[in-house]
């Protein structure tokens, strides 16, 4: 395998970004960085989903155009990604010309083969908005609890529900009483597809997590349902085909189709064959996404791909991750307590935030965030472990030998323990399990410390130099191979030490620093955090003010 793919989740681009999006997007970096690393053809895409109807009803209730909110965000996400070191090849939005071409021609393509079809039905119609209103237009009586409720879902029982089952329903954006009438909509044949998916499904499971396994098979269950690709809307993509004009096409189709468009962008940039990338055997596919996304990545897109083409590799990595809570506690936008990636990047180093939502990445469980624990896991981990390694290390060199490093001289046991780490980490990567690389990583920079603390290099720096000059050795080559292994995870204080102990190279394998150098002005890598100068009122506010 010398090519790999990594989809990461498009952020909804109706409100800021908040811890739990970010806890399930960083993966995808590290991947992306870690396997760059190791020699490896990446492609590493994302961008902004910004058609539908939360983005229209949110732009109605401001009164300004959905393109404005979706702008915003985008833009406000894009900065979000630059400020955390993301590292996408492609970060684009589902605005642009090519996307919009794309999804066009894919739709007229899927449709010669037969995969769409038109049904007629009765739906809502509001005769004062002369227009048909859809799901999260529409409010009216729960079947359920008796209260008032949207067409997508009741608030106050939380049961989903369709237009249908409601009573009493109106209009939410002028109140009138709606209609039911003819309408016609497109469908894809997603039915048609349940065979391939159940075998794509038992083929590439066994590396999954069991909330992607069990979402799928539930869905699979259920039995595939033909699913509607035209919304009536008037923000989205126009139909390629006549007859919908007052439709757009759903966002869900429009979204996923993403990863096709900026995976083809990305390979232009690069010059690499499209779509034979996504073809070849030597491609390896990772997706990186919340549990809330999961079908869409292993039902709806592997069943598009396949229609598009049957040869296009389909989803084979799903790194799906659960939630995040606050203090144990779910997060909601009613309950106002969201923290927001703005909220973090006013207080926090962004390798910090990195390093705290891979240690504690909801991989398999909702993790919980607080502030006591991060500040604990900041302080013990990177400033305590990570660097005060370096700096114990450094700062003597620069008091004691004018920063002057010792010749290269290492124990045959640090260089297998550091080449052994090396392998160790690189597979638990590649099988998606960056919590437990993470943990492993900080095992080894306890090696690293006790290494130094048995060998109590300082009690020799006057009677022995040769021992302390072959201790401290070891030390520096444990700190630059620190520098490297962490450098997926942490890159910006990562960056620093290698500069420092010039360490040029950027591979996945062991690293020596350079005994010429001369080490200088040694200052912290990072600094200790405290509880009360943090504010996590920064950065909370919604930032659309118009
Ligand atoms: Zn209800
Ligand atoms: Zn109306």
């Amino acid at each position: 395998m010398k090519n790999v793919f990594i989809g990461g989740a498009w952020p909804y681009a109706n409100n800021s970004m908040h811890i739990g999006h970010l806890a399930a997007l960083l993966p995808g970096d590290v991947l992306a960085r870690y396997f760059r690393m190791d020699g490896k053809n990446v492609i590493y895409v994302s961008g902004s989903d910004c058609h539908g109807t939360p983005i229209t009803q949110r732009a109605q209730s401001l009164g300004v155009s959905p393109e404005y909110i979706a702008k915003h965000y985008h833009e406000e996400f894009s900065k979000n990604f630059n400020d955390l070191f993301f590292t996408y090849d492609i970060y684009s939005n589902t605005m642009t010309l090519k996307h919009k071409t794309n999804v066009q021609n894919i739709l007229k393509e899927i449709n010669e083969k037969g995969f769409l079809f038109e049904k007629t039905e009765l739906n809502d119609y509001c005769p004062k908005c002369q227009k048909f209103v859809v799901d999260r237009e529409i409010k009216g009586i729960c079947p359920v609890c008796g209260s008032e409720a949207n067409g997508d879902q009741c608030d106050k029982c939380l049961t989903s529900l369709t237009p249908e089952m409601l009573k009493d329903k109106t209009c939410k954006i002028c109140g009138t009483k709606t209609i039911l009438k003819e309408d016609t909509n497109l469908y894809f044949k997603l039915s048609a597809f349940e065979d391939i998916i159940k075998t794509y499904l038992d083929k590439n499971k066994q590396s999954w997590r069991p909330t992607a396994i069990n979402e799928t098979q539930k869905y699979l269950n259920q039995g595939l349902v033909d699913r509607a690709i035209t919304r009536a809307l008037d923000w989205g993509i126009e139909l390629p085909f006549d007859g919908y004009k007052d439709k757009r096409v759903y966002v869900w189709i429009d979204a996923v189709l993403g990863y096709l468009t900026t995976c083809e962008m990305a390979c232009e940039e690069k010059g690499i064959e499209f779509p034979e990338f996504l073809k070849s055997n030597d491609t390896i596919s990772y997706y990186v996404h919340g549990k809330d996304n999961i079908v869409f990545h292993t039902i709806i897109l592997p069943a598009l791909l396949d229609a598009i083409d049957e040869n296009l590799n389909k989803p084979q990595k799903i790194v799906s991750c659960e939630y995040v809570n606050l203090n144990n506690d779910k997060m909601s936008k009613s309950k106002g307590n969201l923290i927001t990636v703005n909220t973090l990047l006013s207080n926090f180093d962004p390798d910090s935030i990195r390093y705290f939502f891979i240690f504690n990445n909801p991989e398999r469980k909702d993790c919980s965030f607080s502030l006591e624990d991060f500040v604990l896991i900041h302080n013990k981990h990177i400033v305590g472990g990570f660097g005060n390694f370096a700096n114990r290390n450094l700062a003597f060199l620069e008091k004691k030998f004018e920063g002057k490093l010792p010749k290269v001289n290492l124990d045959e046991s640090i260089v297998k323990y550091v080449t052994n780490t090396y392998t160790e980490i690189g597979k638990l990567f590649e099988a998606g399990e960056l919590k437990t690389a993470c943990t492993k990583l900080y095992d080894y920079i306890q090696f690293a410390n006790k290494y130094y603390d048995t060998n109590t290099p300082w009690t020799f720096a006057k009677t022995d130099k040769d021992k302390f000059d072959e201790i401290t050795s070891n030390c520096l080559y444990l700190m630059a191979n620190m520098s490297n292994l962490y450098s997926p995870i942490m890159p910006k204080g990562c960056q620093k030490l290698k500069d420092i102990l010039g360490v040029k190279e950027n591979d996945w394998k062991p690293v020596c620093y350079d005994e010429s150098v001369t080490i200088e002005n040694v200052q912290v890598l990072y600094q200790r955090l405290k509880l009360e100068d943090i504010d996590m009122s920064k950065g909370a506010k919604d930032t659309l003010n118009i």
